[in-house]
């Protein structure tokens, strides 16, 4: 079988299939609130053995820190407050158990979420996992969780949350298949960043599969193999042994410069997405952060995160990179990056929607909250701030106007910040790169985010595996956007930097060179593999290519082109 290899890496493993787990509750009104009350009584002693079961492992295997969640989650489930009233609301108004819980619980966590104190926020995290754990028990829902596997597999989903995979426990999960979902959706990038293998786009991949089938997968090529004949499972043990062989060579690479051979130098940086990223950062020898996408600070939670839990974590990302640039971008959320708390209006097209510095412009406590949060943590390292989406002139000066509103107000309050911050815009609509010229003399870096600016060049959803054909990076149109802005950026005596997708793609980093990008962001897991092809290309040799390659006419010319006339073996 075939799907669109989203994150590198040759899997072979059990699979476990992901059931959906969306709960639905309705009210009902019932008869015999007594046998209600049982029911209810059952599942919060099913959910207390489960629980005394996951501690006993946690013990095991984790710190001590870690498994006092557990014991902190069988404590709250003794809870006399929160049952006790649930129990109540199945008497007195004779409700369904699910509904009295849902509704019991929602009044609390109204409560704990309305105070700005960081050990109720946790209280009130777990109280939802238990409240969860109960609902699953009542509903007979099985599940999984991500971050608490006891054994190795291969998740096999229809869909993945970026938040589910951002939990995933990389030591259990070998690598995931979904049926939905494209190269540049949010869960395939979080992959990457993880380099965790996967594929997405398979269709009906979980009727195919069962629980404990053996999975062979091939992250680059997307191919899929289902309980496999031996000779084909002997190939690719040998195939897994040649690419962790290949991973290790490029280790040579580290501490080594980002240079062609003709002396054109540039930086390779990373995206992440958590501070926890910084890790596989520093492992594979990143330059910088070309793109923090903040909004996973956001997300998986109940409520807003506050300044200073904000700062906290840029703070802490600024201090590990060492002075090493952070390009840190502001809330992003909107597509297919949901914030249910914020209960924004369903939209017919949300990719076209509510989004990223829409939303930041007109929710301004939002936004002056995040960028006060970014200006204090500049005091740390060598933060960058950047605004996603920026569509017109309009926006991004109203975007730095309040900016400087925001630092006004630290000045007078005399808190440290970086006086000299560089602030940057994403170039990922194409009316932006259209009026990059203008752009250009308002800020003090592009980065061209290529994920949305395919997407809206070409009028093709990214996350649409229907459509994956037509997402392509090789359109003329798109090249020409590309060389346009970097053009402009250079001209206007601006930096210009890439943080999509095609900035790791082993095809069209060669182009890239020859148009002069500066910096080159991408999964951590692809820098010492760009590091290597960038150290065998000649700068001059690739900028006589470029007319040819903007005047064709196809994709699949401009593909072809590349392939006989530029590109380096990306193998050894
Ligand atoms: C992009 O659009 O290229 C980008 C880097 O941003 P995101 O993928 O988060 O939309
Ligand atoms: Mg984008």
């Amino acid at each position: 079988m075939k799907g669109i290899g989203a994150s590198p890496g040759i899997v072979i493993g059990r699979a476990l299939i992901k059931k959906e787990t969306e709960i639905k509750i309705e009210k009902e009104y019932l008869k015999n609130n007594a046998q209600e009350a049982d029911r209810l009584e059952r599942a919060i002693s099913s959910a207390k053995k489960e629980l005394e079961e996951i501690l006993k492992n946690a013990q095991e295997k984790m710190t001590k820190d870690e498994a006092k969640i557990f014991e902190a989650h069988i404590l709250m489930l003794e809870d006399p407050e929160v049952f006790g009233q649930v129990r109540e609301m199945i008497e007195t108004e004779n409700v369904n158990a699910e509904w009295a819980l849902q509704e019991t619980t929602q009044k609390f966590l109204n409560i704990f979420n309305s105070m700005d104190d960081e050990y109720i926020k946790e209280r009130a995290a777990d109280l939802r996992d238990v409240r969860d754990r109960i609902f699953r028990n009542l509903l007979g829902i099985e599940q999984y969780d991500l971050t608490k596997l006891d054994k190795e597999v291969i998740i096999v989903a229809k869909d993945l949350t970026p938040s589910d995979t951002a939990q995933m426990d990389k030591n259990k999960v070998l690598g995931f298949v979904t049926e939905l979902g494209g190269k540049t959706s949010h869960s395939a990038i979080m992959a990457r960043t993880l380099g965790i293998p996967a594929i997405v786009g398979v269709n009906n991949i979980t009727q195919m599969v069962n629980n404990e089938d053996l999975i062979i997968f091939d992250g680059d090529e997307g191919l899929i193999y289902i309980n496999p004949e031996d000779t084909l499972l002997q190939e690719y043990l040998r195939k897994k042994e040649e690419y962790q062989y290949f991973k290790v060579k490029l280790q040579d690479l580290v501490g080594k410069e980002s240079k062609t051979k003709d002396g054109f130098k540039v930086e390779l940086s990373a995206n992440i997405g958590t501070p926890k990223d910084v890790e596989e950062i520093l492992r594979n020898d990143g330059e910088g952060i070309g793109l923090y996408r903040t909004e996973f600070l956001y997300m998986d939670r109940d409520s807003l995160p506050s300044e200073e839990e904000q700062f906290e974590a840029y703070k802490v990302v600024a201090e590990r990179l060492q002075g090493k640039p952070v390009v840190i971008r502001t809330l992003d959320i909107g597509g297919d990056k949901e914030l249910s708390y914020l209960e924004l209006p369903e939209e017919m097209n949300p990719f076209l929607g509510y989004r990223a510095i829409r939303l930041c412009l007109d929710r301004q406590e939002i936004f002056r909250t995040q960028l006060k949060a970014l200006l204090r943590a500049s005091a740390y390292g060598n933060i960058k701030i950047m605004f996603p989406m920026i569509s017109s002139m309009e926006e991004l000066l109203q975007a730095k106007k309040i900016l400087q509103e925001c630092e006004g107000e630290l000045r007078e309050k005399k808190i440290a910040f970086n006086e000299n911050m560089e602030v940057g815009m994403m170039i990922e609509i194409p009316a932006a790169a259209i009026i990059s010229d203008l752009l250009a003399k308002e800020v003090d870096f592009f980065s061209i985010g290529t994920n949305d600016l395919i997407q809206y060049t070409m009028a093709v959803d990214r996350g649409n595996q229907m459509l994956a054909s037509l997402y392509t990076q090789f359109h003329p149109a798109l090249l020409r956007l590309i060389k346009k802005v970097i053009d402009n950026g250079h001209q206007a005596g601006i930096w210009v930097g890439m943080c999509g997708e095609v900035a790791g793609d082993p095809k069209m980093i060669p182009v890239l060179i020859g148009m002069g990008l500066d910096e080159f962001s991408m999964s951590p897991g692809a820098i010492l593999k760009a590091r290597w092809i960038i150290n065998n290309l000649e700068k001059k040799e690739l900028e006589e290519h470029l007319e040819a390659l903007i005047n064709m006419a196809t994709s699949a010319d401009v593909e072809k082109y590349i392939d006989e006339k530029i590109v380096v073996s990306a193998k050894f």
